[in-house]
């Protein structure tokens, strides 16, 4: 059973890194989205950041 739980919160993408609501919602279109990863999901910026960038940017800060 899929069971979808409806809570005010629920809308709200959080960072599948941090657990940190970020400012997109569950209905917005992910090409609208920044941060989103393919196959993940969902980043905040910073985690997406630290995972993404600051790889291949090292030193940059
Ligand atoms: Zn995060």
């Amino acid at each position: 059973m899929d069971k979808r739980k409806k809570q005010p919160d629920s809308e709200i993408e959080r960072c599948v890194i941090c657990g940190k609501p970020t400012e997109y919602h569950a209905d917005t279109s992910i090409d609208k989205r920044d941060c989103y990863v393919e196959g993940a999901g969902q980043l905040c910026r910073k985690c997406f950041f630290e995972i993404y960038l600051k790889n291949g940017n090292e030193g940059t800060n």
